[in-house]
């Protein structure tokens, strides 16, 4: 609960909202779905914005750019975007939570609740994500903030670039249960540039106390060296480390499960790794 809440507003205008948000003399937050804002009993908290009303919960494609309102729920992508990116985003979105809070949250709420380890943090760092925010005429790369926060601004939409060509996509996870929220998880995709050369993206959560890491590199068919930079270069010490994983266990870890997401990834476009008992198409 938010026990010092004095003012709810419901405006169906963005100046409006913002103008409210920007007021100095009363501590003022955008409500999305509520789900993290509200549990976190913050005593600052006077008065909240619900963005219901702005009109920011739709999803179009525009000049190859898939465009998605901040206001968009989680149950939303995964009943309307199931073909889109491989179902990586579905499938991530998915992989949030239960039905329940999956109807309520939103892709602006968990973006700005800085939830970079979260699944849905992972498959939109992988699939280069951007943010719209109020104020900024430049959208900003996911996982990011915008210089001086988002203090009296709002993210307004993410936009994701549909890649053209054969595009193979993954998602993979450890966790204490299928159903947990993961220790380390990795989101793939992989683009063939021509026959037998592609490119990769990898994004790892749990793996950085900082932050997610991301590898950006080239494959020539079947020598997938370029993700042994991972982990090359990581202290032990930023390696994160809370109840759910030791940094040891993590650092080990990492690697496995992104080699997972890169070959699950590979064999949705018919690049089959010899455990996996097959080869380029
Ligand atoms: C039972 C339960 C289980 C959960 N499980 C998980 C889990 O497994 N993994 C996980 O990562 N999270 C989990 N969460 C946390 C939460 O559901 C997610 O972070 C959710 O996606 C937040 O979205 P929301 O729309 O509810 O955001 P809100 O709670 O409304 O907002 C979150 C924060 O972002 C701000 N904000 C919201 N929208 C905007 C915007 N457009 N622009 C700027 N600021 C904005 C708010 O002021 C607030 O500070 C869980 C929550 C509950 C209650």
């Amino acid at each position: 609960m938010l026990y010092n809440l004095r003012e709810y507003h419901r405006p169906r205008d963005l100046d409006e909202a913002l103008r409210l948000l920007q007021r100095p003399e009363i501590r003022t937050v955008p409500l999305a779905g509520g789900t993290d804002l509200v549990g976190q009993r913050n005593p600052d908290v006077e008065a909240v914005v619900d963005l219901s009303e702005l009109g920011l919960d739709t999803i179009h494609t525009e000049d190859g750019v898939l465009r998605l309102g901040a206001m968009v729920r989680l149950q939303t992508i995964v009943e309307q975007l199931g073909d889109a990116f491989g179902g990586l985003l579905a499938e991530a979105a998915h992989r949030m939570a239960g039905w329940n809070i999956r109807n309520v949250a939103t892709i602006g709420g968990t973006l700005a609740a800085g939830k970079v380890d979260s699944p849905l943090g992972v498959a939109l760092a992988a699939l280069g994500a951007e943010m719209a925010v109020t104020g900024q005429d430049e959208l900003i790369p996911w996982p990011g903030v915008p210089a001086g926060g988002l203090q009296g601004r709002l993210i307004t939409a993410v936009e994701l670039r549909l890649a053209e060509g054969k595009v193979g996509t993954a998602y993979e996870q450890v966790a204490r249960t299928p159903v947990d929220q993961p220790i380390v998880s990795a989101a793939a995709v992989v683009r063939e540039v021509e026959s037998g050369t592609l490119s990769a993206r990898v994004a790892v959560g749990g793996l950085l106390a900082s932050g997610l890491k991301l590898l950006d590199f080239d494959i020539q068919w079947p020598d997938l060296s370029g993700l042994d930079a991972l982990t090359a270069d990581i202290n032990p010490a930023d390696v994160k480390s809370d109840y759910l994983g030791r940094p040891d266990y993590r650092l080990a870890i990492a690697p496995v499960v992104a080699r997972r997401a890169l070959s699950a990834a590979l064999a949705r476009i018919g690049y089959e790794t010899e455990a996996e008992g097959g080869t380029a198409s």
